[in-house]
């Protein structure tokens, strides 16, 4: 049964084989540690509303969070202070700048959003409670306890929104460290402004171990779906952040994520995402999917290449932009029964074929599908399909409830029925509309394509109930020796 789920594994592959020739961009080396990374490696990760992971590459592969960190620092210290706090710091608004320009707003002189390193390190000077700290603590031994305590909440609330425990990369940490000057430069110019709620060297330290914890692409699309589910970690079933925060984060990410690259990106990916150096990108569609990738070469903005690319080939292939308006509806599946709910067919049967009927019917499974069809409700019904195992012989799908398939979800369903086909399953669509045709390669819906040549002997369509079941009947007759 594995086979069925790679349908939509199948799509990740090929977003993989559209990336993996790109050799373009290079890795990051200002940091030391990062330029010893394999420039090759490709990983994707697509989480979707329940929490269920598709993956595709090496997605065993760790590597450091980097700047996607300051999404996620952004949230604690917005769940910790409140917003309008918060906002006395840091501002909301897109930059067009580096991400490690030394960049404030000219009147309040406080960093523009904390997207940048100005406002992320902003972000990190405020978790370490400034007002515990002396006045103006002047050694490491002063603020280390305060550091400690603020990286601990930081580790307990990353690992919460990725469900599972994580940990930093000292190497990167030390070799980040011991290179970081401009972030030192950003933290003691913002100082100078009086603008800087804690010491310099304790923000910048905080945020160099922020970026050092290590994840996999796995994470960061369950992090990533842990936004996209209000604040929930669909895997724990935990709430790891409050719906507002939660808008104010992902509204932040939308204009401010993707550094100086943030409006082509909103325009042709449409997601709010946040990437980082250390080639790693999280996206999120809101109320429907998280998405992680990794792969280490950057572009001139210092956003991964391949992940890019796979985000733009995922939002256009899936149709995941988030402005695209569907009528859809997060239930796609609006029943589930089998064929003892339906009146026998006026077919005429022989006494045998009547009583294997009879005692049979059960074998026919009816799923009655509404709204628009996209990529997140059709990937349930792949999932609920699969769910059946050798239960069901033969499977409708009603869509006479359906508005609108767009091509990622007629793929995905055919490709299901194909599979499924080779392996015995009997398959039946009312299809009165003719929905799953696709109106712009093979005709229209006025004047449809010839329907047989799409789909094997195993697959029928038909246009009402009655027909339906008779051919379900059919079907099912096949199976049988009699
Ligand atoms: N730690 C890195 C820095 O501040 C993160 C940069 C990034 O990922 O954009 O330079």
């Amino acid at each position: 049964m594995a086979a069925v789920t790679s349908v939509v594994e199948q799509y990740l592959a090929r977003i993989e084989s559209g990336c993996v020739p790109l050799h373009e961009g290079a890795v990051a080396d200002y940091i030391p540690e990062l330029a010893s990374v394999d420039p090759d490696r490709f990983a994707l990760s697509l989480v979707v509303h329940d929490g269920h992971i598709y993956s595709a590459g090496d997605t065993t592969t760790e590597f450091t969070i980097q700047s996607i960190s300051k999404a996620l620092t952004y949230a604690l210290v917005l769940a910790e202070y409140g917003v309008q706090l918060v906002d006395s710091h840091i501002g909301v608004e897109p930059s067009g700048e580096a991400f490690n320009e030394v960049s404030v707003d000219t009147s309040s002189r406080h960093p523009r959003n904390p997207m940048i390193n100005a406002g992320a390190l902003t972000a990190a000077a405020l978790l370490i409670r400034p007002e515990t700290l002396p006045d103006r603590p002047t050694s490491r031994e002063e603020w280390a306890p305060h550091l400690d305590a603020a990286f601990a909440r930081i580790l307990d609330f990353y690992s919460g929104c990725a469900g599972r425990r994580l940990s930093m990369d000292d190497a990167v940490y030390r070799s980040e460290m011991a290179t970081g000057s401009r972030n030192r430069a950003i933290a003691y110019m913002l100082e100078s402004f009086g603008v800087f709620p804690s010491h310099p060297q304790a923000a910048v330290d905080l945020y160099v171990r922020q970026c050092s914890i290590r994840v996999t692409t796995d994470d960061l699309a369950v992090i990533g779906s842990t936004f996209a589910n209000g604040g929930v970690n669909p895997r724990t079933g935990r709430r790891m952040i409050e719906g507002d925060v939660v808008r104010r984060v992902l509204s932040v990410m939308t204009t401010c994520g993707m550094y100086d690259g943030a409006g082509d990106w909103v325009t042709t990916v449409g997601l709010p995402a946040k990437s980082g150096v250390g080639g790693g990108i999280l996206a999120v569609l809101p109320g429907q999917l998280g998405i992680g990738v990794f792969s280490p070469r950057l572009d001139q903005h210092g956003n991964s290449v391949r992940g890019v690319r796979a985000c733009r080939l995922l939002s256009d292939d899936l149709g995941l932009h988030m402005f695209t308006v569907a009528r859809e509806s997060r239930v796609t599946i609006r029943s589930v029964f089998d064929g003892r709910e339906w009146e026998p067919s006026t077919r005429d049967r022989t006494a045998r074929e009547a009583g294997f009927l009879r005692a049979h019917r059960d074998r026919i499974r009816v799923l009655q599908l509404q709204g628009d069809l996209t990529f997140s409700g059709v990937e349930s019904v792949v999932r609920r399909v699969e769910s059946l195992g050798d239960r069901a012989d033969v499977v409708v799908f009603d869509m006479s409830r359906v508005g609108t398939v767009d091509e990622v979800s007629r793929r995905l369903l055919i490709g299901l029925m194909r599979l499924r086909a080779g392996d015995g399953t009997g398959w039946v669509v009312i299809d009165p509309d003719a929905a799953l045709d696709p109106p712009d390669r093979h005709g229209t819906a006025a004047a449809p394509a010839p329907r047989d040549d799409r789909l094997d002997a195993r697959v029928r369509i038909a246009t009402s109930v009655p027909e339906a079941t008779a051919a379900a009947e059919d079907l099912l007759l096949a199976t049988a020796q009699l």
